[in-house]
């Protein structure tokens, strides 16, 4: 019998190679508990959710980079997701908006849902989605052109506004929410990247908030602002959780702290911890989360 078939025969142990066949049981065992260690602890799921998401699994290629995860995101709450870098948390945050699927190694198996709708549907057309669920770059990245076009093409390009008056109006009103209206009313036509890199990330969220979303991604959005434009950001993310549901990915652990109401904390594509900000920045359940917000780890 060559160690191949010894393999199979034995169930992948190799009875006469002595210390090598321990190794592989042993290597088993050791990812079998490791696996289990990462079940997800916590409260995954709320009494009001907006979005939930079941057992999802995200791959590039072979790769997978989302293990298994299911989450609800509450309503008007903001959900801060946490974790090492590479342990997937721009990749699960652009699963909820199908931002995935601009990515043609990505495949996303599970479910997702915007309340009743499964956005992962045949029938789910992902530009009205993308509205519903709009998105916030790390870098602010207006269009080349002026401030008022860069928040009226969207309530154009989806039909909000019938006159030019409706449109001023979605303007003025999406600036005053993204607090940047007293700053910009006077200079509406100049061009939105002439800005500060505050104001445009500011432009951006009045971008995202002009087609009316319902939940607002963010990823790093604060990474490339200063301390003072990234103040006003934070104020602003509590401000519009009055009005819309939001997620956060960042990598600055007191800003989780600062500006959300529910962690989630990643590691290596799995789901490890989800509570509620104060809980798991002050009692974490699991180890994983414990060595990662005390800094032994990431
Ligand atoms: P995080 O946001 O936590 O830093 P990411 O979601 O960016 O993590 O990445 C998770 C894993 O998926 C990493 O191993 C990363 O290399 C991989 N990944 C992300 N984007 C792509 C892509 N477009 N193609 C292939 N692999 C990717």
């Amino acid at each position: 019998m060559d160690a191949m078939s010894a393999v199979v025969d034995s169930g992948g142990v190799i009875p006469f190679l002595g210390a090598a066949a321990m190794t592989q049981k042993e290597t088993q065992t050791k990812e079998k508990v490791e696996r289990e260690n990462r079940t997800t602890v916590g409260s995954l799921f709320v009494d009001d959710a907006r979005m939930t998401c079941r057992s999802v699994n995200v791959y590039y290629g072979d790769k997978q980079a989302i293990r298994d995860v299911s989450i609800d995101v509450g309503r008007n709450e903001v959900l801060a997701m946490i974790g090492p870098s590479g342990c997937g948390k721009s990749t699960f945050l652009r699963c909820l908006n199908r931002m995935n699927d601009t990515v043609d190694i990505c495949r996303v198996v599970g479910d997702i849902h915007l309340d009743e709708l499964n956005i992962y549907d045949k029938s789910v057309d992902v530009v009205p989605l993308r509205a519903q669920v709009g998105m916030v770059f790390q870098k602010p990245n207006p269009f080349p052109k002026s401030i008022y076009d860069n928040v009226a093409y969207g309530p154009k390009i989806h039909g909000l506004a019938e006159t030019r008056t409706d449109l001023d109006g979605i303007v003025e009103s999406s600036l005053k929410k993204a607090g940047l209206w007293k700053e910009v009313s006077d200079r509406l036509d100049q061009p939105g990247t002439g800005l500060s890199g505050g104001q445009q990330q500011r432009l951006c969220i009045a971008r995202a908030i002009a087609v009316r979303p319902e939940v607002i991604l963010m990823d790093e959005p604060c990474s490339a602002l200063d301390p003072i434009a990234t103040a006003t950001v934070e104020d602003l993310i509590a401000e519009l959780r009055e009005q819309y549901t939001i997620v956060i990915v960042t990598h600055n652990m007191q800003q989780a702290a600062r500006v959300s109401q529910r962690t989630a904390y990643f590691h290596l594509g799995d789901l490890i911890e989800v509570g509620s900000t104060d809980r798991v920045f002050t009692n974490p359940r699991h180890r994983l989360t414990e060595d990662y917000i005390t800094g032994r780890f990431g």
